[in-house]
């Protein structure tokens, strides 16, 4: 297997989608996403969402170049397969990156895709591509650019402000609609991006003593399911159907997402 999250060789879509982000993800863009988002009237179920998906490649992924649905699949029957008892946890893995959807919609793919980190803060040099950040007017700006910012110290994950995504979106997605998804599994969602901070150890004067024990350590567990299925056969149509019907179906009703969702 080769190795994966290699942003060394990558290909261009890639280095292109951050240094856009980097070069314009500030406190104010992030301050009206939340804004357009937390009003969308937009509805549809979780399996439209996943339809949705069929035609929309991650441009910041240097590991995959498949549709994402694929990658939906992929990651919830790892989990599964990893025998857990937690029945939520494979409903998590199949609608992680739902919130991709924005990009099927319009938003531009800096706005939707790629790895994490607090804004309103200074940009930690452990972030990919992170020289891109000299772009970024909040890098400028003094209000913004100390190792605090505008947090105090352990404030914890909750309170900061993270970059515009899909992991934050779809988090905020399911809380509109009172998702029933234990917070470890909420906490997937809205973290599995952050790279930073679960895999490279950064911010760890922003997190409280929760954050580094119970969240980070369900996250990382959530992340070799959705790094290492990358390399897995890819689940043809078919069985993604079946599976829907009878596993992932009955999990969403259970979770309180079954029908209709405002996105
Ligand atoms: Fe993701
Ligand atoms: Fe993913």
């Amino acid at each position: 297997m080769t190795e994966l999250r290699d942003f060394t060789s990558t290909k261009s879509d890639v280095q292109n989608t951050y240094s856009l982000q980097h070069s314009s993800m500030t406190m104010d863009a992030v301050a009206r996403s939340q804004k357009k988002w937390s009003g969308s009237q937009i509805i549809m179920t979780i399996k439209n969402a996943l339809e949705l998906l069929e035609t929309f490649v991650d441009e910041s992924d240097p590991d995959v170049d498949t549709e994402n649905v694929y990658h939906a699949f992929q990651t919830a029957e790892s989990i599964r397969k990893s025998n857990t008892n937690l029945d939520w946890f494979p409903l998590v893995g199949l609608i992680h990156d739902l919130g991709k959807v924005m990009s099927v919609w319009g938003e531009p793919q800096w706005l939707v895709v790629g790895d994490t980190f607090p804004v309103g803060c200074k940009f930690d040099k452990s972030i990919v591509f992170s020289e891109s950040f000299g772009d970024n007017p909040d890098t400028h700006d003094e209000r913004y650019n100390t190792k605090f910012g505008i947090y105090d110290e352990h404030c914890g994950l909750d309170n900061l402000t993270m970059s515009w995504g899909h992991d934050e979106y779809m988090y905020r997605v399911l809380r509109r609609n009172n998702a029933t998804i234990p917070n470890e599994g909420m906490n997937m969602i809205r973290y599995h991006s952050f790279y930073p901070w679960h895999t490279s150890n950064a911010y760890r004067h922003l997190t409280d003593e929760y954050d580094e024990t119970i969240t980070k350590k369900w996250v990382n567990e959530f992340n070799k399911h959705d790094l290492y299925s990358k390399a897995d056969d890819v689940i043809d149509k078919q069985k993604m159907e079946e599976l829907w019907k009878e596993v992932y179906e009955p999990l969403c009703v259970k979770y309180n997402i079954g029908g209709e969702l405002m996105w």
